[in-house]
């Protein structure tokens, strides 16, 4: 371990400090079947290009596309791939074709392809706006792309990357059929990031796609993300991330099913490493939703350790002492944990609830944390801790 360069009444190397959150789950209901697990498969937009002449799958064949053609695809079904070709949309077999590198590229100004870079036949002559998939290829000032069951090459000027917007939901969002309709398509999952290639927006609704199908979601339920934001579902530690970027902005998560709930602060003044670790185990052999109230309880009481070790500059025995006396007795745990507990209370957290599961007829209840009351006295405690106050 190396020691330390700073002075010597600072170069006290701490011990790593953990605390774990005693988390309680009280089941109250037998366990029953468990209930169908609906996952939300994302439809990745890709091109695929054609290697056999063939469109046709099972049903009549609507179009024929030839080798080298590039599909836009809609989306995907066990073997077999959604794309329009010239007009008509069919299911090709996924054997057939072969996924792209997702580079598409916008045509500034009506623009001619030719087979190599700045010479040669033209190949294609493109529209204004005509969007391109790019093959990866570039010579000093052109881009090769994929059109009509061949290649040609861009004078690199002609073109620009085509950025997508994106949204991503902050809540399960409807997915609406128009922008005035009341009609659902689907369900989207909570901490979503939906690509909108129109980005048309009307009546308080944006126009995304979500697995394959074009549809409307509100404006107030999706919040503009940067293009560089993949799309699909977040991360579990990235929405747990999200939940408490206002307090823990940058603390590593770490998550995992039986993973400890812990927070730590290990290294000495001046350069302490903080990270939070939580358990994705949910009800009855679930993972639990990382936006559940559960959830964020655990996540909230897990950044107020930190919280804590950051109003007391990483001096525990002196944080420790000063949440014992702030949260007084009686108690079941130490202050620190009771303290934690209540600092997630005045972040918003509930600590414990119940849900009736209407397809199993059980209701869960849970609850979160030490146990303890939080009265008046200690959430006013608990803000100070929050705003960076020692005690
Ligand atoms: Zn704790």
């Amino acid at each position: 371990m190396a020691h330390p360069t700073f002075p010597r009444s600072f170069a006290i190397r701490f011990p790593a400090l953990v605390f774990a959150a005693a988390l309680v789950l009280a089941l109250v209901a037998p366990s029953p079947a468990p209930a169908a697990h609906r996952t939300a498969v994302p439809t990745p937009s890709v091109s695929a290009a054609a290697a056999m002449p063939s469109a046709s799958t099972s049903g009549g064949r609507v179009a024929t596309a030839k080798r080298g053609a590039t599909l836009n695809t809609t989306s995907t079904k066990g073997r077999s791939v959604q794309a329009g070709v010239r007009g008509m949309t069919g299911w090709f077999p996924l054997a057939n074709t072969k996924r792209l590198p997702r580079h598409t590229h916008e045509a500034l100004r009506k623009t001619s392809l030719r087979k190599s870079p700045g010479k040669g036949a033209v190949v294609a002559v493109v529209p204004r706006g005509q969007m391109l998939a790019a093959t990866g290829l570039t010579s000093r000032a052109h881009t090769q792309f994929y059109i009509a069951g061949t290649k040609g090459w861009a004078r690199s000027a002609d073109i620009r990357r085509a950025s997508m917007a994106k949204y991503q939901t902050s809540s399960v969002t409807a997915l609406y059929q128009s922008a005035r309709s009341r009609k659902q398509l689907a369900r989207i999952p909570a901490d979503y990031t939906l690509g909108s290639p129109t980005n048309a927006r009307s009546n308080g609704r944006v126009q995304v796609q979500y697995a394959g199908r074009t549809g409307w979601v509100k404006s107030s339920q999706a919040a503009r993300v940067a293009g560089n934001v993949r799309i699909g579902r977040l991360s579990w530690e990235a929405s747990a991330a999200k939940n408490i970027a206002k307090w823990c902005r940058g603390v590593p998560i770490t998550a995992g099913p039986n993973r400890p709930n812990e927070a730590e602060a290990s290294g000495w003044i001046g350069n302490m490493k903080e990270r939070i670790s939580l358990d994705t185990n949910g009800f009855r052999g679930k993972k639990l939703d990382p936006n559940h109230p559960l959830a964020l309880s655990i996540q909230y009481h897990e950044c107020a350790h930190i919280l804590q070790y950051r109003a007391y500059k990483y001096d525990f025995t002196r944080m420790d002492k000063g949440m014992d006396k702030a949260y007084g007795k009686p108690r079941t745990a130490s202050g620190t944990e009771h303290m934690a507990d209540c600092m997630a209370v005045a972040m918003g957290a509930r600590l414990k609830g119940s849900e009736y599961d209407p397809r199993s007829g059980y209701t869960t209840t849970w609850r979160s944390g030490y146990g303890g009351a939080c009265k008046p006295g200690h959430l006013d405690a608990a803000r100070k801790i929050i705003a960076g106050r020692a005690l």
